[in-house]
């Protein structure tokens, strides 16, 4: 195998999280037990340091018809309309016939808000089902994968470039970065967001690894990869946004100087050696020591009698799910809100999926997999909590 950022051979297993199904494949009654496995392993580049997965599964079985909906949980939708305002302040206020393009534009939700901005939009999205839904919302969308092609078809260049959290479930990556270039205006701004590599593994978040995302980022390696395609960062923060997002700004490579706080994001990182092999090693081992101490707590629990059910079914905790090996007799259902998961099973575990309007009980306690909507979900359940039913986050982040 080669490196996807950098074609290097001189890569080496860092984490092995075994044979595991297509997470976001959530499945019909009749479909249990008869989903594939592929490995799901994380290797390290000696040469330019990107951590990434090195098997592929086809983008056609991963993203045809996902039901993840960007529309469902409140904070995702409030960060949305944040980074649209920001940008749009920033960069943008007073242009005339300003216009955005987004890549993995989803249900149109962060679209709508450049809309009320004043934005010409345009949308292109993997998944059809997706795309018939933003489109029925009045928000314009391409119903593709984006690259190259795809951007010289567009045949135009656009002010704003937008790619939430895609860029790094890129099976054509070096295509789609240089089909960014293309489209982006010589004073155009590109604004990527990506899962934060060194937070994932300060929170031991490694439910975040799964077989869409390849690729995981930090600022260093990230760099690499734009520079490659003639564009480079100017600018760069976290933000509390699926456990520890970067929402970076981009540009044409030598347009913009980079900013104080970028500056300190690569010091941070050359600190705390977050592009080091070794670092992802001791990663490897902690994550190890966690699976026995959440057998060890749900085993308790059920051995004290207590009623247990997950909170949420996001694809993320199918990871954690099968990598702990937590089946339906540790935690006995998946509450729910998102409606296409309805009547639905956990791939690999077979955890049935519950909504949470049909609940007719509550349990002892929540096992919960949304861990990064943690601040949310304190808030939205102290009643419950009130009452004594307890909520155990196998993830703790830091500050979400
Ligand atoms: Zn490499």
């Amino acid at each position: 195998m080669q490196c996807r950022v950098c074609d290097s051979t001189n890569l080496e297993l860092a984490i092995d999280l075994g044979e595991q199904p297509w997470c976001n494949n959530f499945l019909r009654p009749e479909q249990v037990g008869h989903e594939p496995y592929y490995p799901l392993r994380v290797v390290y580049c000696h040469d330019c340091a990107t951590a990434q997965l090195d098997y592929t599964v086809k983008k056609e079985i991963m993203f045809g018809d996902h039901t993840y909906l960007s529309g469902v949980t409140q904070s995702l939708s409030e960060h949305f309309r944040r980074i649209a305002a920001e940008v749009d302040s920033r960069f943008f206020a007073d242009t005339p016939g300003k216009a955005v393009l987004d890549i993995g534009s989803n249900d149109g939700t962060q679209l709508k808000h450049f809309q009320a901005l004043g934005y010409e939009v345009l949308g292109v999205e993997p998944s059809i089902t997706t795309a018939r839904l933003a489109v029925a919302a009045g928000v314009p969308t391409l119903n593709a994968f984006f690259n190259a092609d795809v951007a010289r078809a567009l045949g135009r260049q656009y002010h704003l470039i937008n790619a939430a959290g895609v860029f790094f479930h890129l099976e054509e990556l070096h295509s789609v970065t240089d089909g960014i270039r293309a489209a982006l205006r010589p004073d155009g701004v590109f604004v990527v967001q990506f899962l934060y590599m060194k937070r994932i593994v300060e929170n031991l978040a490694f439910d975040q690894i799964y077989h869409e995302h390849l690729l995981y980022y930090n600022i260093e390696t990230i760099e690499r990869l734009l520079n490659r395609h003639g564009l480079a960062l100017f600018d760069a923060y976290l933000a509390p946004i699926h456990g520890g997002s970067i929402i970076a700004y981009a540009t044409h490579q030598g347009a913009r100087p980079p900013s104080e706080r970028l500056l300190a994001l690569r010091q941070a990182e050359a600190e705390a050696h977050s592009n080091s092999f070794a670092t992802y090693l001791d990663f490897a081992r902690r994550i190890d020591l966690m699976r026995a101490e959440n057998q060890a707590y749900l085993r308790a629990a059920r051995v004290a009698g207590k009623r247990v059910f997950g909170l949420g079914a996001p694809v993320k905790g199918n990871t954690l799910l099968n990598y702990f090996g937590v089946g339906p007799e540790l935690v006995a259902c998946l509450v729910e809100r998102n409606p296409l998961r309805q009547g639905l099973y956990s791939p690999g575990m077979h955890i049935p999926v519950v909504m949470e309007s049909e609940l007719t009980d509550n349990p002892d306690l929540y096992y919960v997999l949304a861990w990064n909507f943690k601040t949310e979900i304190l808030a939205r359940y102290a009643p419950l909590r009130a009452q004594g039913v307890e909520f155990y986050f196998p993830v703790n982040p830091k500050d979400v």
